[in-house]
């Protein structure tokens, strides 16, 4: 199995070689077609797994195949540590360069200033730890209404460091015709729970 085999497009293709990625990863092998299909997603895995080029690459791929009438942002993943955003927004960036997507990192602790400025000169993918994402909404600092895919990265760690009721704010300011991609290291029944709650169409992997 390629990357080709896949149906990655060639401006993403190139920008994987160049990354020494010889072939996908099982979780790549598995999720790639079901997001591409525009199904939800529940993906059982660990960190270190790829799982991150596993929604990144077809995200982008997707948000490349249909051009945005708008600046709005089209792509939001939630997830729950500012070192775990950067890491993704490193990946979003590398996978899309020569499609010249435009990725923009919010997290707390820090002043939203700089982050509010990127927001402003228009973006295709928030990368967002949930707390900061949400005070940003409140305050009309960011729309959301144009988030075509939702993913939900390390879900039993935000649902662990509480996290869930942000979550929820954050999903009243998403339109409900979207796709959600759920990754989780674990899956007992509370997650399981909070996953079916809000998925539809839903496939699951396990690697
Ligand atoms: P992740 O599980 O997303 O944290 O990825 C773990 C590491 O594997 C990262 O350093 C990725 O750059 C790398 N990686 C992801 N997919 C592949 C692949 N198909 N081939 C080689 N390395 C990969």
């Amino acid at each position: 199995m390629t990357f080709q085999d896949l149906n990655i497009i060639p401006p993403i293709l190139d920008a994987i070689r160049e990354m020494g990625y010889n072939t996908p990863s099982p979780i790549q092998e598995k999720a790639i077609p079901v997001i591409l299909g525009d199904k939800d997603l529940i993906g059982c895995a660990q960190t270190g797994t790829g799982k991150t080029a596993a929604f990144a690459i077809p995200a982008i791929q997707k948000i490349a195949a249909v051009k945005a009438q708008h600046g709005a942002p089209r792509v939001l993943v939630l997830t729950p540590t500012r070192e775990l955003a950067v890491q993704i927004e490193e990946n979003f960036a590398a996978y899309g360069k020569y499609l010249k997507t435009r990725q923009t990192l919010i997290f707390g602790g820090v002043s939203a200033h700089a982050q509010v400025n990127s927001l402003r000169k228009g973006t295709d993918i928030i990368i967002a730890t949930p707390g900061r994402l949400l005070d940003l909404a409140r305050q009309n600092q960011l729309k959301l209404s144009s988030i075509e895919i939702l993913v939900l990265d390390e879900a039993d760690t935000m649902l662990d460091m509480g996290f869930v009721n942000d979550i929820k704010k954050i999903l009243s300011f998403l339109p409900v015709k979207r796709q959600t991609l759920f990754f989780s290291a674990t899956m007992p029944p509370p997650i399981r729970k909070f996953a079916t709650s809000i998925l539809r169409d839903t496939v699951e992997i396990n690697v």
